[in-house]
């Protein structure tokens, strides 16, 4: 029998990603049982260095790509998104508030807010948040320049002052996003996500109040009405994104506009750093968008999250992130069995190092600039024979030691480890033949590619022009084809509201279960 896949957890945690794999028949690595390399999966809040892209084995997962700080970093976004509207227009890169990054932008941030200073009519508000901090910690919001103090850098944003209320409390989505790969970009969006909310009503003429202000739930789980059951929004400041679709829906809101606009600033977002993103087939990288909706059901980025909190705090918590990691670990494909590594194995193909040239380029593992790969391959032609030519990892004098160690390590790992299915991880030709990746993964949604045209942009070096015009393409459709759907959905309503009685709350699922692909959505007539 294969033994159980090992997961390694950096600093102990997150639980939750401990529960699931150890529900799912994982075991924990441990140090003192454990070879170096007896693990499968390496989970880290914090980014990874670049040796441990270096020393990844085939088998082993890190669930961060290298290099992505882009968009993870306040300062970075604004920078790429900044200079994306400057290339392809600021139309399609309107998703953002428009943001400072200070000190260094303070004449131009003084500009615009010259500008925009009314002189009667509506106010204008701004953000203030410090670059490399989050959790709400150190934000602040002021109308008048004179209230601006700051002693790092920090971000100065629009402030979008006309946020959609529920029942008179802002709230936020936090939308979670898997690249399975740069390179090829793959994309999934989770259909379950959390709706986070503030806990007291907002209230423009208190812009001190945090609780009215900001969602972040590190926040108001510590302000005064946090356990309160509040009107419609209940007690807690979380709600399920199932929920938030129901109240949709019993609004007579037609989302699919809302979400296609959603997954078009995930798209765009990623796009601002694929290109430069290394390829790493080993890794994969759960993102977490904070997208805010304002009074006229616009969407906008407020940030991307690095390592978006795992941490249970309530039902909506364990429902949404439970789940998540579960479809995280399925979208990885790690498998019991393999025969594909088995056979390899007996050929003695273990000996071919992993970057090996005659291999496809999406096999490589390490995640070496050009210049350093050659120079590392240089280094290391001296050392290995063709046939010796064990895994190119190895970096000090001690060479031949530690060839036979990986040696006896790699004839080792066919006992200790289990096998993994690299047919499935590698050649992500999908079943349908046109090679995409698959559709669903449990409720993870591919989002990109979305059309043949931007699976063949994506395949070699990314084609960024090509894939907006078929974002755009799809954009146009999907307006055309909407007011059409709305159209029919109330006409269906109605006789639904005669006949049924009030659904379960939570039953309502993002979309069908086993959703067309987007394009195909609005080209029905
Ligand atoms: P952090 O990384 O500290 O969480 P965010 O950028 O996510 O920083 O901001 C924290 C919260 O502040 C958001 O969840 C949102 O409620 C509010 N917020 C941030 N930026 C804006 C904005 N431009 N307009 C309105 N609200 C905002």
């Amino acid at each position: 029998m294969a033994a159980s896949l090992v997961f390694k957890l950096h600093d102990r945690g997150p639980e939750v990603v401990r529960e699931v794999l150890l529900e799912r028949g994982w075991e924990e690595y441990d140090e003192g049982q454990q070879e170096e390399e007896d693990w499968n999966l390496y989970w880290r809040g914090s980014t990874f260095c670049n040796s441990e892209y270096l020393k990844l084995l085939p088998w082993q997962r890190l669930n961060h790509h290298p290099k992505t700080a882009g968009i993870t970093r306040k300062d970075f976004l604004a920078r790429n998104l900044r200079r994306m509207r400057a290339s392809l227009g600021s139309a399609l890169y309107d998703f953002s508030p428009t943001a400072f990054i200070l000190p260094n932008d303070y004449t131009r941030f003084l500009a615009e807010y010259n500008k925009l200073r009314p002189t009667r009519g509506s106010p204008v508000y701004w953000i203030c948040k410090p670059v490399d901090l989050s959790r709400g910690r150190g934000i602040f919001i002021f109308e008048d320049i004179r209230d601006l103090v700051y002693d790092c850098s920090v971000i100065v944003q629009r402030y979008i002052s006309n946020p959609l209320l529920i029942s008179g409390y802002k709230f936020d989505l936090r939308i979670y996003v898997c690249v399975k790969s740069f390179h090829p970009l793959t994309v999934y969006i989770h259909q379950e996500g959390l709706v986070r909310f503030a806990t007291e009503k907002y209230n423009l003429s208190s812009l001190h109040n945090l609780y009215s202000h900001l969602t972040n739930t590190s926040i108001n789980k510590s302000g005064p009405y946090y356990k309160t059951k509040k009107e419609r929004v209940g007690q807690g400041c979380k709600w399920t994104m199932s929920k938030f679709r129901h109240f949709l829906y019993s609004q007579d809101i037609d989302e699919l506009q809302l979400w296609q606009r959603i997954n078009n600033i995930v798209t765009l977002t990623l796009l601002t750093i694929a290109p430069t993103v290394p390829s790493c087939p080993n890794c994969v990288e759960l993102f977490g968008f904070d997208i805010l909706i304002d009074g006229k059901f616009k969407p906008w980025l407020l940030e991307v999250n690095y390592s978006p909190a795992l941490t249970l705090d309530c039902q909506a918590d364990i429902t949404v992130k439970k789940g998540l990691i579960s479809d995280l670990i399925d979208l990885m494909n790690y498998s019991s069995t393999d025969s594909l590594r088995e056979r390899a194995y007996h050929k003695q193909r273990y000996k071919q190092p992993c970057c090996h040239a005659d291999k496809p380029a999406h096999v490589s593992v390490p995640v070496l600039s050009k210049r350093k790969e050659s120079k590392f391959r240089k280094k290391t032609s001296k050392v290995y024979t063709s046939q010796t030519q064990a895994l190119p990892l190895l970096k000090n004098s001690h060479q031949s030691e530690k060839i036979n160690q990986r040696r006896a390590f790699v004839t080792d790992y066919h006992r200790h480890l289990p096998l993994v299915d690299l047919n499935k991880i590698y050649g992500a030709t999908a079943a349908n033949g046109q090679g995409f990746p698959p559709l669903r993964v449990g409720d993870f949604i591919r989002t990109f590619p979305f059309n043949t045209a931007t699976l063949k942009a994506s395949q070699h070096k990314l084609d960024v022009k090509t894939v907006i015009q078929e974002l755009q393409k799809l954009t146009a459709e999907m307006a055309s084809g909407q007011s059409d759907k709305t159209k029919r959905r109330r006409e269906e309503k109605e006789v639904k509201k005669d006949t049924e009685a009030e659904e379960d709350f939570d039953s309502l699922f993002w979309g069908p279960r086993d959703p067309p692909l987007l394009s195909q959505c609005f080209n029905t007539t």
